[in-house]
């Protein structure tokens, strides 16, 4: 009989039998899996050379493989894989499950500038969007990784985080887009840390971000650190892990002083908090 099962996620083939005849895929291969949260990393850990997420792919860091999902990516199950020193080809099952939106109304904004955006300003926030939007994207071909997991804090001390991370805001009863980092309550004046090596790629002054830096840490992973009193870094120059970048303060789009730190790996906005932690704390492919 030349009855043939085919199981195809997201246009790839994932498992491929058939009765009464041997195809070369290895059940125990592809029986592999993580289960992470929408803004989570996922790792795969041990000789690892080349990384792919569907139709991305990127280098090892330190010989595992790192599987940042977006904050919006839709739930639901995809196929990652990777390449081993050794030159096999694995492949898993990666399930996104859903984070929900954290509901934030922000009632009474004091400043009323970022509220109703005048035409003025729109045209300058997009005029700034159009210049970070493409640092912050997803490239096939990006520097070698500088940085060591897990990052350094971007405050020291570091208080906790206000815990939202991808929030659901409204300023003023106006929806908004989502939270694209975590606030952490510091006051005006703190010294705001490189969280890794790595190359400052903007250091401007910016609508809603107010004096922003971002820094390249290589591997496709950027650092965002916004509403700074002040910055004393700029653009090309290079940065180590800790080093002073500027001070924490309040401009921008903010209800009073806090650093906000913002993370994007690979195209994907990720909780800054999952590269704090201890990567081996982070859900493992097995
Ligand atoms: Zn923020």
């Amino acid at each position: 009989m030349n009855i043939f099962s085919l199981t195809v996620f997201s246009g790839v083939l994932l498992t491929l039998s058939a009765m009464g005849q041997t195809k070369n895929s290895s059940p125990a291969e592809s029986a592999k899996s993580v289960t992470v949260g929408q803004g989570e990393v996922a790792r795969w850990a041990g000789n690892c050379l080349r990384c792919s997420f569907e139709k991305r792919a990127w280098d090892a860091v330190n010989g595992t493989c790192y599987y940042p999902v977006d904050m919006d990516m839709e739930p639901g199950k995809y196929t990652i894989s990777r390449r081993t020193t050794g030159g096999k080809l694995e492949s898993a099952t990666l399930t996104v499950t859903e984070n929900s939106c954290q509901q934030e109304d922000i009632k009474n904004f004091p400043k009323k500038e970022f509220v109703n955006v005048s035409a003025k300003n729109q045209a300058r926030a997009a005029k700034e969007a159009a210049i970070v939007n493409p640092l912050i994207s997803y490239k096939a071909a990006v520097r070698p990784a500088v940085f060591d997991l897990p990052v350094g804090k971007p405050a020291n001390p570091l208080p906790k985080g206000e815990g939202n991370f991808g929030a659901c805001r409204t300023f003023d009863g106006q929806p908004r887009d989502r939270h694209t980092g975590q606030d952490y309550p510091v006051a005006v004046g703190k010294p705001v840390l490189s969280i890794g090596n790595g190359r400052v790629v903007l250091a401007a002054n910016q609508f809603f971000s107010g004096n922003a830096v971002y820094i390249d840490h290589g591997n496709g992973l950027i650092s965002e650190y916004f509403h700074l009193k002040s910055y004393s870094v700029k653009p090309n120059q290079t940065v180590t892990k800790g080093q002073t970048i500027g001070l924490t303060g309040e401009t921008g789009r903010v209800t009073g002083p806090h650093l906000h730190l913002g993370v994007r790996w690979h195209g994907a906005c990720i909780n800054p908090g999952f590269l704090l932690i201890d990567p081996s704390d982070m859900p493992e492919v097995q």
